[in-house]
């Protein structure tokens, strides 16, 4: 799976998916991430993205045509399943929607800066908006970072024990269940015995009951 991210502070992701699974999940060729700089988009003196709003207020625009310009490069070479724009008015981003891109080949990401994007691009090139939570960050890369990396842990291979990111929370509807390892014994804090009995069966059923429990105290909602 390939997966472009449009910013205007690519140093921003230097860092994320250099590391860990995301580094394995490109060291294994299964998924490749472009970090592209806006700013080599621009015919605007000093490599200007962005400027004044029209109608005056605070905050900086950023401006449709080195979007464009980008866009339309990329295109050239890559013909894309979606467009995302990252933005706090869009859909909420769950592990639905994660399921569901991981089974897509490519993806461009764009990540607003300042105030945002002019509203003409939003309505004439990207195909889905997402937003991570009911909060405002100051631009869209750890955004693109949060659902690259949900993302990028689903395709097969990525994770070493391929039934694990079956059994992490929100698949099915339940949060995980608690885990422990050793000591078995740290301070009289003993480890359930059911883990320890070595029958299968048991610690199935014990892990499902505790992972119902967690989501009805936790989470009801995810059961309705
Ligand atoms: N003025 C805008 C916020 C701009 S924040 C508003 O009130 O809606 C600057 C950029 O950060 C946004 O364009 C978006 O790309 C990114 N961003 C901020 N919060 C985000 C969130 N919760 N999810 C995804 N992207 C977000």
């Amino acid at each position: 799976m390939k997966i472009d991210i449009i910013t205007v502070v690519p140093d921003i992701l230097s860092g994320p998916f250099s590391h860990s699974i995301m580094k394995r999940a490109q060291d294994k060729g299964l998924l490749t991430v472009n970090v592209i700089n806006l700013r080599e988009y621009t015919s605007y003196a000093r490599a200007q993205v962005d400027d004044y709003p029209f109608g005056g207020g605070a905050g900086m625009v950023m401006m449709i045509e080195p979007l464009v310009n980008a866009i339309e490069s990329l295109k050239k070479i890559t013909q894309y399943d979606e467009i995302i724009f990252l933005s706090p008015d869009g859909e909420t981003f769950n592990q639905k929607t994660a399921n569901a891109l991981s089974l897509k080949k490519s993806l461009l990401m764009v990540c607003g800066h300042y105030k945002g994007v002019d509203q003409r691009f939003r309505d004439h090139f990207v195909t889905k908006e997402i937003s991570i939570g009911d909060y405002v960050l100051s631009g869209g890369e750890l955004a693109a970072a949060v659902i690259t990396d949900a993302i990028g842990r689903l395709l097969p291979g990525v994770l070493n024990d391929e039934t694990s990111a079956l059994t992490d929370s929100f698949q099915d509807n339940l949060l995980a269940p608690p885990v422990y390892t050793r000591p078995e014994n740290f301070r009289g804090w003993r480890v359930p015995e059911v883990l320890m009995s070595g029958n299968h069966k048991m610690i199935e059923a014990w892990r499902q009951e505790q992972s119902l429990i967690r989501t009805q105290d936790r989470r009801p909602d995810l059961l309705d």
